[in-house]
C-alpha cells in the first residue's frame, strides 16, 4: 500500500469522513492494526514506540490510586516506567508470574516470555485473578502465542522489535480483546498524541508480511543454539523456554521464539566485545542477531554474567561459530 503522510483530509461537503487529522487516525496506519488485529484476533492500536503503548495502558487504563502487579524480571525499562509514572498516583508491586498475582490489584502486567530472565507466565492463576490482565507478547509475537485467546484482556508489543523486524523501525501497539475498550483508548491517544507516523505504520506492515517465516526461523535457530550452549563447557546456565519450560510448553505453538540469555563462567563483557558476526548491540526481533550483557543497563537487578542475545536470520551454524570463538 501507498504511504499516505497527509496529516489532513478535507471534509466532504462539509462534512468529517472517516480521516480528518492524523493525529486520531490515518490510512496506513489504520491499515497495520487491521494486520496486526487480525493475527491476535483482538482490536490493535498503533502507537510510536512500546513504551508510549506502555504509558498509554497505564494512563489510559488506571486511574490515580489503582496498583498494577508487575511481572518481576520483565522488560527493565518497563519497570523504569511505572516508576516514574507514580508521580501520577499509578501504582505497581512485582511479583513473580510463573504464579499467582498478589490480591488487591487492579491490573496484571505480565511478559510472554520475560526480558532478560525468559520466564513465562502462569497464564491459568492470572486468569483467575479478578484484575484486569496485560499481557507484553513482545518475544513471543502472535506467530507463537496469542494471549487474548487465554484470557487475556490486552496484549502489549514492542513492535520495534519482531513485527517490525529489521531494527529499522520504533514502533509499538496494544491490542484489545474488547472493542469498547479499543474505542475508549483510542479516544486517549488521539488526545495524548503518541500515534506512530505513516512511514513507521508501512514499515510494520510490510514487517507482518513476513513475522510468521522470520520467527520460526529465528526460533528454530534459538533452539538449536540453547542446546549447544547448555553443552558448552563455558557456559553456567541457559534461559531458553525450549529447554524445558513445561508451562511455556503449553502455551507457545511452533517454537519458543528467537530471544533467549545465557550465563557464562568468567568475564561476560569480554565475551560481547570478541563476537565478529553476532553484533554486540541492544534490542531484539530484528533480521540481524545482536547480544549484550545486561549487567551495562539493569545493574544487580540481573547476574553480571548473564548475556541476552536475540537470533536472526543468519546460518545457524556461523552464528555457532561466532560464539564459540567469543566463548573461546
Ligand atoms: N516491552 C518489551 C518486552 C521490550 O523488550 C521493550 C524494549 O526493549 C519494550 C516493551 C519497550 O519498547 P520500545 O523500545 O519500542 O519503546
Amino acid at each position: 500500500m501507498a504511504i499516505d503522510r497527509s496529516t489532513i483530509w478535507p471534509y466532504r461537503e462539509g462534512k468529517v469522513g472517516e480521516f480528518f487529522y492524523s493525529r486520531y487516525d490515518h490510512p496506513t496506519g489504520v491499515e497495520a492494526e487491521r494486520a496486526l488485529g487480525a493475527l491476535e484476533d483482538g482490536h490493535a492500536l498503533l502507537f510510536s514506540s512500546g513504551a508510549a503503548a506502555s504509558t498509554t495502558a497505564a494512563l489510559g487504563l488506571l486511574s490515580p490510586g489503582q496498583t498494577i502487579a508487575l511481572a518481576e524480571g520483565c522488560y527493565y525499562g518497563t519497570s523504569i516506567l511505572l516508576r516514574a509514572l507514580e508521580r501520577w498516583g499509578v501504582r505497581f508491586v512485582e511479583f513473580d508470574q510463573t504464579g499467582p498475582p498478589p490480591d488487591g490489584v487492579d491490573l496484571v502486567w505480565l511478559e510472554a516470555p520475560s526480558n532478560p530472565f525468559l520466564t513465562f507466565p502462569d497464564m491459568e492463576a492470572a486468569r483467575a485473578h479478578p484484575a484486569r490482565l496485560l499481557v507484553d507478547s513482545t518475544a513471543s509475537t502472535p506467530v507463537l502465542f496469542r494471549p487474548l485467546e487465554h484470557g487475556a484482556d490486552v496484549v502489549l508489543h514492542s513492535a520495534t522489535k519482531y513485527l517490525g523486524g529489521h531494527h529499522d523501525a520504533l514502533a509499538g501497539a496494544l491490542v484489545f480483546a474488547s472493542e469498547e475498550e479499543h474505542a475508549r483508548v483510542k479516544e486517549f491517544r488521539g488526545r495524548t498524541g503518541p500515534i506512530a507516523a505513516p512511514d513507521t505504520a508501512w514499515l510494520v506492515l510490510r514487517g507482518t508480511q513476513t513475522l510468521e517465516v522470520r520467527v520460526l526461523r529465528q526460533s528454530d535457530s534459538a533452539l538449536e543454539l540453547a542446546r549447544r550452549l547448555a553443552d558448552h563447557p563455558r557456559i553456567e546456565r541457559v534461559r531458553y523456554p525450549g529447554l524445558g519450560d513445561e508451562v511455556a510448553a503449553r502455551y507457545m505453538s511452533g517454537g519458543f521464539g528467537g530471544l533467549m540469555s545465557f550465563d557464562v563462567s568468567g568475564d561476560a563483557e569480554r565475551v560481547e566485545r570478541s563476537i565478529r558476526l553476532i553484533e554486540n548491540a541492544t534490542s531484539l526481533g530484528g533480521v540481524s542477531s545482536v547480544m549484550e550483557t545486561r549487567y551495562r543497563w539493569e545493574g544487580e537487578r540481573v547476574p553480571r554474567n548473564l548475556i541476552r542475545l536475540s537470533v536472526g536470520l543468519e546460518d545457524v551454524d556461523a552464528l555457532w561459530a561466532d560464539l564459540e570463538q567469543a566463548l573461546g
